[in-house]
């Protein structure tokens, strides 16, 4: 690890500012920034603690939405009555996501720039774009067994690991940052980036952007809410393919539907494929066999995981079963 100094930031403005070089990072939780650094993967010359500067509050806003603190912590995010309540898909994603003691320490903004689980990314005698750009891919002729099949480039298959992210995508959830330019507030369907030829840049911030908090539209008060997460063992495991829907069905059709999928795009994976093949038909098992089929059209596997068009598949049909169950 190499030598880095270290301070602690009084309030969103100045940890904003103090951060707009490229070689700081903002510290939280520090559930993957530490490892990484480690690894000597990530090597900031700055850390700023932005642990004391408030933004650790899940509220109610006046006109329904959900303001959600970027240093509210994943446990008590998952265990927040609003949140279990109504945005059900979220607190079952964060559940399913790393161990009780990562879950305590880690953030809502954190999670949402958590970096890939890519073995070569993580190994810095090994090739890799996203880490030292224009170096090579070792994962597309090596082990991609866990890597995407959807969003992928010749320069990147890697998959985004987070699973609060694809819950947050199918309740359409937006961020909202503050940087030198000010505060803007980014669709989450346009916060991150598809790897392309620049897999190193990964969502849409500029250095020193911080995101302050997250909000999640008014609950929808018929919709039903389901996270499935498919993998290699029961828990601490990150997803083979998940997938996240929210439903609404009116006279056994769907009257509204969000399907969003993890652990096969290089970023939390919207299926707008899925969803027009459901909205407006029967919540029936051949509508979901249909929307599963269209969801994968587009995947493109690798050596190793061409599984997980099949596995994706069953996992979208699945969780619509679920969701639907007794409309
Ligand atoms: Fe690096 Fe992406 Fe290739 Fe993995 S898939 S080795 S993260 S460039």
């Amino acid at each position: 690890m190499e030598l880095f100094s270290y301070s602690r930031a009084a309030d969103v403005a100045s940890a904003s500012s103090a951060a707009a070089n490229p070689d700081v990072r903002f510290i939280a939780g520090g559930t993957t920034l530490l490892d990484l650094m480690k690894l000597d993967v990530e090597r900031p010359r700055q850390l700023i603690d932005i642990n004391r500067i408030g933004l650790d509050k899940v509220e109610r806003l006046p006109d329904g939405r959900l303001k959600v603190g970027s240093l509210v912590r994943n446990s008590d995010l998952a265990h927040d009555a609003t949140v279990k309540a109504d945005y059900a898909v979220l607190s079952e994603a964060l559940l399913a996501g790393a161990s009780a003691q990562l879950r305590n320490m880690a953030t809502t903004g954190g999670n949402l720039l958590q970096r890939t689980r890519c073995m070569y990314f993580r190994n810095t005698a090994m090739a890799c774009n996203k880490r030292e750009p224009g170096s090579g891919c070792s994962a597309i002729e090596g082990d991609n067994r866990s890597l995407a099949i959807l969003g992928t480039s010749k320069d990147c298959i890697a998959t985004n690991p987070s699973d609060m992210n694809v819950a947050l995508t199918a309740l359409e959830a937006m961020i909202h940052t503050e940087g030198a330019k000010g505060a803007r507030e980014i669709p989450i369907g346009e916060f991150f980036l598809l790897p392309g030829s620049t897999p190193h840049v990964e969502t849409v911030l500029a250095p020193g952007e911080l995101i302050t908090h997250v909000t999640l539209p008014a609950a929808r008060a018929k919709g039903k809410q389901v996270y499935l997460k498919l993998r290699d063992r029961a828990s601490y495991e990150f997803a083979l393919s998940s997938a996240a829907v929210v439903a609404e069905v009116s006279n056994g059709k769907f009257s509204f539907v969000r399907v969003a999928l993890g652990g096969v795009g290089t970023k939390p994976w919207r299926s707008h494929e899925a969803e027009a093949a459901l909205l407006g038909h029967p919540a029936n098992a051949a509508t979901f066999a249909r929307a599963a089929a269209d969801a994968v059209k587009q995947a493109q596997p690798q050596t190793e995981n061409g599984f997980k068009i099949e596995l994706t598949k069953r996992c979208i049909a699945h969780a619509l079963t679920l969701a639907t169950q007794g409309a």
